[in-house]
């Protein structure tokens, strides 16, 4: 499994998955949410911004199932899916990650086949190595 290597950027991102919330860079000028993180509003160009709790809830905007050849790590997971989810506080707002059965389960749990856009989701964190925190995404309501 790869994992991610946090920049100056995306280190709030990532500490607050680690502490198990969802947390998404807001604009502190125009309050306009981004994803994923960067140093600039896109909208008003401003620096200057907050890390905003959001409900971890949203619904599938778009699906892919990877094909090989794959990287390494994925080889031998496949298929698996890759969804995209739009949150459920900005439509604007999708972040990338993966549809699995429960919390910590493998991204190839969910047959891919099986998934559709617009379910509702609800994210979970998948703890690979201490301190390091990925979401995920179960289906909201199972
Ligand atoms: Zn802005």
């Amino acid at each position: 499994m790869l994992l991610p290597l946090p920049d100056a950027d995306s280190q709030p991102f990532w500490d607050a998955c680690a502490a198990g919330e969802l947390r998404i860079q807001t604009c502190a000028a125009c309050r306009r949410r981004r994803f994923p993180s960067r140093p600039l509003c896109p909208h008003c160009r401003s620096f200057d911004h907050t890390w905003e709790l959001v409900s971890g809830h949203g619904t599938i905007w778009s699906i892919a199932i990877p094909h090989p050849p794959l990287l390494p790590a994925y080889t031998d997971l496949a298929p698996y899916n890759v969804i995209l989810v739009e949150l459920d506080e900005d439509p604007l707002v999708r972040v990338v990650g993966n549809l699995v059965r429960e919390a910590g389960a493998p991204i190839n749990s969910v047959d891919p086949h099986t998934i559709n856009i617009g379910e509702t989701v609800q994210v979970v964190f998948d703890v690979p190595v201490n301190g390091i925190a990925l979401p995920r995404w179960i289906r909201r309501g199972q």
